[in-house]
Protein backbone atom coordinates (compact mmCIF):
# COMPACT_ATOMS: atom_id res chain seq x y z
CA UNK A 1 0.00 0.00 0.00
CA UNK A 2 1.05 3.38 -0.86
CA UNK A 3 0.69 4.83 3.16
CA UNK A 4 3.10 2.04 4.40
CA UNK A 5 5.75 3.14 1.87
CA UNK A 6 7.32 5.45 5.14
CA UNK A 7 7.55 2.48 7.59
CA UNK A 8 7.06 -0.56 5.79
CA UNK A 9 10.89 -0.91 5.62
CA UNK A 10 11.45 -0.33 9.24
CA UNK A 11 9.35 -2.65 10.12
CA UNK A 12 10.68 -5.59 8.29
CA UNK A 13 13.79 -4.66 9.43
CA UNK A 14 12.63 -4.82 13.00
CA UNK A 15 11.21 -7.90 12.66
CA UNK A 16 14.25 -9.49 11.05
CA UNK A 17 15.92 -8.12 14.37
CA UNK A 18 14.29 -10.45 16.74
CA UNK A 19 15.09 -13.19 14.79
CA UNK A 20 12.34 -14.18 12.09
CA UNK A 21 13.23 -14.44 8.37
CA UNK A 22 10.35 -12.26 7.38
CA UNK A 23 9.88 -11.36 3.60
CA UNK A 24 7.31 -10.28 1.10
CA UNK A 25 5.23 -13.61 1.98
CA UNK A 26 4.27 -12.68 5.42
CA UNK A 27 4.13 -9.18 4.88
CA UNK A 28 1.48 -9.79 2.48
CA UNK A 29 -0.42 -11.94 5.06
CA UNK A 30 -0.11 -9.94 7.38
CA UNK A 31 -1.78 -7.13 4.95
CA UNK A 32 -4.50 -9.52 4.80
CA UNK A 33 -5.15 -9.92 8.37
CA UNK A 34 -5.19 -6.51 8.75
CA UNK A 35 -7.73 -5.95 5.96
CA UNK A 36 -9.89 -8.29 7.26
CA UNK A 37 -9.42 -7.38 10.97
CA UNK A 38 -10.25 -3.69 10.10
CA UNK A 39 -13.31 -4.77 8.04
CA UNK A 40 -14.96 -6.99 10.96
CA UNK A 41 -14.03 -4.22 13.73
CA UNK A 42 -16.99 -2.47 12.20
CA UNK A 43 -19.33 -4.83 13.52
CA UNK A 44 -17.79 -6.59 16.28
CA UNK A 45 -15.15 -5.25 18.78
CA UNK A 46 -12.08 -7.27 18.11
CA UNK A 47 -9.41 -4.09 18.48
CA UNK A 48 -9.35 -0.37 19.63
CA UNK A 49 -6.33 0.19 17.53
CA UNK A 50 -7.57 1.29 14.19
CA UNK A 51 -4.34 3.04 12.64
CA UNK A 52 -2.53 0.12 10.65
CA UNK A 53 0.61 1.29 11.57
CA UNK A 54 0.05 1.14 15.45
CA UNK A 55 -1.79 -2.00 14.97
CA UNK A 56 1.24 -3.08 13.14
CA UNK A 57 3.59 -2.58 15.79
CA UNK A 58 1.35 -3.05 18.90
CA UNK A 59 -0.42 -6.31 17.78
CA UNK A 60 1.76 -7.65 15.03
CA UNK A 61 4.83 -6.67 15.66
CA UNK A 62 4.56 -7.52 19.99
CA UNK A 63 3.12 -11.03 18.95
CA UNK A 64 6.60 -11.61 17.41
CA UNK A 65 8.59 -11.08 19.97
CA UNK A 66 7.97 -13.85 21.60
CA UNK A 67 11.73 -14.35 19.75
CA UNK A 68 12.96 -12.57 22.79
CA UNK A 69 12.68 -16.01 24.42
CA UNK A 70 15.31 -18.08 22.90
CA UNK A 71 13.42 -21.04 24.16
CA UNK A 72 10.57 -20.58 21.40
CA UNK A 73 10.32 -24.40 19.69
CA UNK A 74 10.70 -24.59 15.81
CA UNK A 75 7.29 -26.88 15.35
CA UNK A 76 4.92 -28.52 17.34
CA UNK A 77 1.74 -27.89 19.50
CA UNK A 78 0.36 -24.57 20.47
CA UNK A 79 -2.72 -23.01 21.90
CA UNK A 80 -3.47 -19.49 22.18
CA UNK A 81 -5.86 -19.11 24.95
CA UNK A 82 -8.30 -16.26 25.08
CA UNK A 83 -6.98 -15.25 21.54
CA UNK A 84 -9.46 -12.88 20.81
CA UNK A 85 -8.47 -11.67 17.88
CA UNK A 86 -5.70 -14.39 16.81
CA UNK A 87 -3.26 -12.20 18.77
CA UNK A 88 -0.50 -13.77 19.20
CA UNK A 89 -1.14 -17.42 18.18
CA UNK A 90 -2.14 -16.58 14.72
CA UNK A 91 0.61 -13.99 13.97
CA UNK A 92 2.98 -16.52 15.08
CA UNK A 93 1.52 -19.13 12.75
CA UNK A 94 2.15 -16.77 9.82
CA UNK A 95 5.97 -16.90 10.72
CA UNK A 96 6.10 -20.55 11.74
CA UNK A 97 3.86 -22.25 9.54
CA UNK A 98 4.71 -25.60 10.83
CA UNK A 99 3.04 -25.12 14.05
CA UNK A 100 -0.34 -27.00 15.11
CA UNK A 101 -2.32 -24.09 16.44
CA UNK A 102 -5.27 -23.89 18.64
CA UNK A 103 -7.07 -20.59 19.24
CA UNK A 104 -9.36 -20.65 22.21
CA UNK A 105 -11.96 -17.81 23.23
CA UNK A 106 -14.92 -17.95 25.13
CA UNK A 107 -16.78 -14.85 22.45
CA UNK A 108 -18.35 -16.35 20.09
CA UNK A 109 -18.32 -13.26 17.93
CA UNK A 110 -14.34 -13.54 18.20
CA UNK A 111 -14.24 -16.78 16.95
CA UNK A 112 -16.62 -16.53 13.63
CA UNK A 113 -13.81 -13.70 12.97
CA UNK A 114 -11.35 -16.18 13.41
CA UNK A 115 -12.60 -18.86 11.05
CA UNK A 116 -13.06 -16.10 8.22
CA UNK A 117 -9.49 -14.61 8.60
CA UNK A 118 -7.81 -18.38 8.38
CA UNK A 119 -10.05 -18.96 5.14
CA UNK A 120 -8.65 -16.08 4.03
CA UNK A 121 -5.07 -16.53 5.12
CA UNK A 122 -5.45 -20.05 3.71
CA UNK A 123 -4.62 -21.59 6.80
CA UNK A 124 -7.74 -24.33 6.93
CA UNK A 125 -5.46 -26.63 9.52
CA UNK A 126 -5.60 -23.81 12.45
CA UNK A 127 -8.45 -24.99 14.76
CA UNK A 128 -10.52 -22.37 16.19
CA UNK A 129 -12.52 -23.12 19.51
CA UNK A 130 -15.40 -21.96 21.27
CA UNK A 131 -14.96 -22.54 25.18
CA UNK A 132 -13.22 -21.52 28.10
CA UNK A 133 -9.78 -22.61 29.26
CA UNK A 134 -11.31 -24.07 32.63
CA UNK A 135 -13.18 -26.59 30.54
CA UNK A 136 -10.63 -27.06 27.69
CA UNK A 137 -8.47 -27.60 30.14
CA UNK A 138 -10.05 -30.85 31.63
CA UNK A 139 -10.70 -32.04 28.30
CA UNK A 140 -8.84 -35.25 27.01
CA UNK A 141 -6.89 -34.56 24.22
CA UNK A 142 -6.48 -31.09 25.27
CA UNK A 143 -4.99 -31.64 28.66
CA UNK A 144 -1.31 -31.98 28.71
CA UNK A 145 -0.85 -32.06 25.38
CA UNK A 146 0.11 -29.03 24.16
CA UNK A 147 4.39 -28.34 23.35
CA UNK A 148 3.51 -24.61 24.81
CA UNK A 149 0.22 -22.35 25.59
CA UNK A 150 0.30 -18.89 25.25
CA UNK A 151 -1.78 -15.71 25.81
CA UNK A 152 -1.85 -12.46 26.08
CA UNK A 153 -4.09 -9.54 27.75
CA UNK A 154 -6.22 -12.20 29.13
CA UNK A 155 -5.80 -12.05 33.46
CA UNK A 156 -3.27 -11.51 36.25
CA UNK A 157 -0.35 -14.81 36.25
CA UNK A 158 -1.92 -15.99 39.17
CA UNK A 159 -5.03 -16.78 37.12
CA UNK A 160 -3.81 -17.08 33.88
CA UNK A 161 -1.41 -19.65 34.96
CA UNK A 162 -4.30 -21.79 36.32
CA UNK A 163 -5.84 -21.27 32.51
CA UNK A 164 -2.52 -22.01 30.98
CA UNK A 165 -0.66 -24.62 32.73
CA UNK A 166 -3.07 -27.49 32.41
CA UNK A 167 -2.66 -27.34 28.49
CA UNK A 168 1.22 -27.82 28.49
CA UNK A 169 2.51 -31.12 28.36
CA UNK A 170 5.46 -31.74 31.03
CA UNK A 171 8.55 -30.36 29.99
CA UNK A 172 7.08 -27.49 27.97
CA UNK A 173 6.23 -23.80 28.69
CA UNK A 174 3.73 -21.36 28.69
CA UNK A 175 4.42 -17.85 27.74
CA UNK A 176 2.45 -14.82 29.02
CA UNK A 177 2.75 -11.11 27.15
CA UNK A 178 2.97 -8.19 29.90
CA UNK A 179 3.49 -5.40 30.55
CA UNK A 180 6.85 -3.59 31.87
CA UNK A 181 6.16 -3.98 35.52
CA UNK A 182 6.10 -7.73 36.53
CA UNK A 183 7.57 -8.69 39.50
CA UNK A 184 4.84 -8.36 41.47
CA UNK A 185 2.52 -10.38 39.30
CA UNK A 186 5.66 -12.98 39.36
CA UNK A 187 5.79 -12.58 42.51
CA UNK A 188 2.28 -13.11 43.36
CA UNK A 189 1.68 -15.93 41.02
CA UNK A 190 4.78 -18.39 42.43
CA UNK A 191 2.64 -20.59 44.71
CA UNK A 192 0.07 -20.74 41.81
CA UNK A 193 2.55 -22.26 39.62
CA UNK A 194 3.78 -24.70 41.97
CA UNK A 195 0.96 -25.79 43.02
CA UNK A 196 0.04 -26.39 38.74
CA UNK A 197 3.27 -27.91 38.39
CA UNK A 198 5.28 -25.32 37.10
CA UNK A 199 8.21 -23.34 37.68
CA UNK A 200 9.06 -19.41 36.69
CA UNK A 201 11.30 -20.11 34.07
CA UNK A 202 12.53 -16.01 33.44
CA UNK A 203 11.21 -12.73 32.67
CA UNK A 204 12.17 -11.76 28.81
CA UNK A 205 12.10 -7.99 28.66
CA UNK A 206 11.55 -5.97 25.06
CA UNK A 207 10.58 -2.45 23.65
CA UNK A 208 8.65 -1.62 20.86
CA UNK A 209 10.17 -0.11 18.51
CA UNK A 210 9.45 4.10 17.89
CA UNK A 211 8.99 4.38 21.70
CA UNK A 212 5.44 2.70 21.95
CA UNK A 213 6.78 0.96 25.11
CA UNK A 214 8.20 -1.57 27.18
CA UNK A 215 7.08 -4.93 27.51
CA UNK A 216 7.36 -8.15 29.19
CA UNK A 217 7.38 -12.19 28.40
CA UNK A 218 6.86 -14.77 31.54
CA UNK A 219 7.59 -17.99 30.93
CA UNK A 220 6.82 -20.93 32.79
CA UNK A 221 8.02 -24.11 32.61
CA UNK A 222 5.99 -26.72 32.98
CA UNK A 223 8.04 -29.81 35.30
CA UNK A 224 5.24 -31.83 36.50
CA UNK A 225 1.61 -33.08 35.73
CA UNK A 226 -1.29 -30.65 37.00
CA UNK A 227 -3.05 -31.88 39.75
CA UNK A 228 -6.28 -33.52 38.47
CA UNK A 229 -8.56 -30.49 40.69
CA UNK A 230 -7.41 -27.91 38.32
CA UNK A 231 -8.18 -26.11 36.75
CA UNK A 232 -11.05 -25.52 38.68
CA UNK A 233 -14.69 -24.44 37.51
CA UNK A 234 -15.39 -21.58 35.40
CA UNK A 235 -15.24 -18.16 36.88
CA UNK A 236 -13.10 -19.46 40.47
CA UNK A 237 -9.49 -19.65 39.62
CA UNK A 238 -10.62 -15.79 38.07
CA UNK A 239 -12.74 -15.54 41.45
CA UNK A 240 -10.01 -16.96 43.98
CA UNK A 241 -6.74 -16.66 42.48
CA UNK A 242 -4.36 -19.67 43.77
CA UNK A 243 -1.74 -18.69 45.98
N1 LIG B 1 -5.19 -12.13 23.26
C1 LIG B 1 -5.90 -11.10 22.54
C2 LIG B 1 -5.05 -9.84 22.40
O1 LIG B 1 -3.94 -9.83 22.92
O2 LIG B 1 -5.51 -8.89 21.75
C3 LIG B 1 -7.24 -10.78 23.21
C4 LIG B 1 -7.17 -10.10 24.53
S1 LIG B 1 -8.78 -9.75 25.17
C5 LIG B 1 -8.44 -8.43 26.25
C6 LIG B 1 -9.07 -11.13 26.26
C7 LIG B 1 -9.74 -12.31 25.57
O3 LIG B 1 -9.69 -13.44 26.45
C8 LIG B 1 -11.19 -12.07 25.23
O4 LIG B 1 -11.40 -12.33 23.86
C9 LIG B 1 -11.96 -13.05 26.12
O5 LIG B 1 -13.13 -13.56 25.50
C10 LIG B 1 -10.92 -14.13 26.37
N2 LIG B 1 -11.04 -14.86 27.64
C11 LIG B 1 -11.05 -14.33 28.89
N3 LIG B 1 -11.14 -15.32 29.81
C12 LIG B 1 -11.20 -16.50 29.13
C13 LIG B 1 -11.31 -17.87 29.52
N4 LIG B 1 -11.39 -18.22 30.80
N5 LIG B 1 -11.32 -18.82 28.55
C14 LIG B 1 -11.26 -18.47 27.23
N6 LIG B 1 -11.15 -17.18 26.81
C15 LIG B 1 -11.14 -16.21 27.74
Amino acid sequence: MESDRGWKELFLIEVNRLGWAFGEREWKALETYWEALIRANREVNLTSITDREEGFWKHFYDSLAVAVWPGLPESGRIIDVGTGAGFPGLVLRVVRPGYQLVLLDALQKRIRFLREVCRKLEMPDVEVCHGRAEEFGRMKGRREFFDVAVARAVARLPVLAEYLLPFVRPGGWAVAWKGPEVEEEVREAEGAVRKLGGTVEGVFRYALPGDRGRRSLVVLRKTAPTPPEYPRRPGVPEKRPLG
